[in-house]
């Protein structure tokens, strides 16, 4: 088995590709020069924010409850989940009732980012960072640019990690991202016209 099946396993043994129309994977190239980065508002059995980073072929992914901040004081937890394919940067709409994670999915904001990582001048691939619990990016979104850091805190089970933003130029503590943005980059629709297939 190649790296990127081995990788999505989990994704497809938790999927009914008949009953689904989310993608099995495997068919996307990387993109560009830069690796891409998507976060899904996902309201399923709770509203949550998938937090995407592309790395090692495959979409790393995790489940932030309360979405990204640009204020750097805040610390949102993130809890990993499974890898997901390349393509699934571009889905939007609804998972049926009875599928893993029912509900409806929305592009809430999608680009590129820039891994900031660095060893001396070498820089640390994006996959290796995330093994070793902490990574540093740019990210070129339409709602979010600037620095951001992935961190895991514990260890195994118990393992969460905290995505806080980096004290920049695009840091601000006054504005709520998740509150004044609220719907699709792709298509412009909000969570409910999608669920509505409007
Ligand atoms: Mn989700």
């Amino acid at each position: 088995m190649s790296e990127e099946k081995e990788l999505l396993k989990r994704y497809r043994e938790k999927r009914d590709f008949k009953q689904t129309s989310e993608p099995s994977g495997g068919k996307a190239e990387s993109a560009g020069q830069r690796p891409i980065f998507v976060i899904q508002k996902h309201q399923a059995s709770t509203l949550h924010f998938d937090f995407r980073l592309e790395a090692d072929g495959v979409l790393k992914s995790w489940a932030v409850p309360k979405g990204p901040s640009t204020d750097p004081s805040v610390k949102r937890l993130a809890i990993p989940t499974e890898d997901h394919p390349l393509e699934y940067a571009g889905f939007e709409g609804n998972i049926p009732d009875g599928q893993y994670g029912a509900g409806t999915v929305e592009v809430w904001d999608t680009g590129t980012y820039r891994n900031t990582k660095f060893d001396g001048d070498q820089e640390i691939p994006p996959g290796k960072s995330i093994e070793d619990g902490h990574i540093t990016f740019q990210l070129e979104g339409k709602k979010l640019k600037g620095g951001y850091a992935l961190t895991r805190t514990g260890r195994g089970k118990e393992a969460r990690w905290l995505l806080v933003k980096m004290n920049d130029t695009e840091a601000n503590i006054e504005y709520d991202p998740v509150k004044e943005q609220p719907d699709s980059v792709l298509t412009g629709r909000s969570l409910e016209e999608i669920r509505e297939g409007k």
